[in-house]
């Protein structure tokens, strides 16, 4: 089975979560399950993104698959939080939800500028998170050497919102 047929078939979706009219994606039972992991880690790991010298996971849905690319390519992993959650010297980026607005965070000295990094999430919307940390990331003197997703939702706009960079997307879905 291909990676995107795994993502599929262990893919839960949820309608009205976490409101009224929303089709949530979860991909919490993708990676609960060992193959479809496996299989979702390998793609990001085994992909030609040049140098890499760390891996930036975007909170929570991010942390695992960044983890594990990380340990797998020997490099480090940054995470990339919500407001208040990391201490000390600090770079925040405001983004748009639907309704409102949030705040995301990165330690900046964790990694040297002129690091080259990839960037993981398990979705792609309006891609208004990914490019927040894709400024974050420049902020801090970091390169992006590419975004990977686990899932793109295709009708929101987002690979507009990421142009430019190396965009590696293992399954999408309307
Ligand atoms: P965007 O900023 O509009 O691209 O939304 C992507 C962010 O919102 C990611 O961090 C996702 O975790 C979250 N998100 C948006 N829609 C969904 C969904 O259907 N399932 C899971 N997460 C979602």
């Amino acid at each position: 089975e291909t990676t995107a047929e795994l993502i599929d078939a262990h893919l839960l979706t949820v309608q009205d979560f976490p409101s009224e009219g929303i089709l949530f994606r979860d991909v919490t039972s993708v990676y609960a399950n060992g193959e479809a992991f496996a299989s979702v880690v390998d793609a990001f790991a085994s992909h030609d993104w040049g140098q890499v010298d760390a891996v930036l996971g975007i909170e929570a849905r991010g942390f695992g698959i960044a983890a594990a690319m990380a340990y797998a390519r020997g490099v480090g992993m940054v995470s990339v939080r919500k407001a208040g959650k990391l201490p000390g010297e600090l770079l925040s980026e405001d983004y748009a939800l639907e309704y409102g607005t949030a705040t995301l965070q990165v330690q900046p000295n964790v990694l040297p500028r002129g690091s080259r990094v990839v960037i993981l999430d398990d979705l792609l919307a309006t891609g208004g998170t990914l490019a927040a940390v894709v400024t974050l990331a420049e902020r801090a003197g970091w390169a992006v050497a590419g975004i990977g997703i686990v899932i793109a939702l295709d009708d929101l706009g987002g690979r507009a919102a990421l142009a430019g960079h190396d965009v590696l997307e293992l399954s999408s879905y309307p």
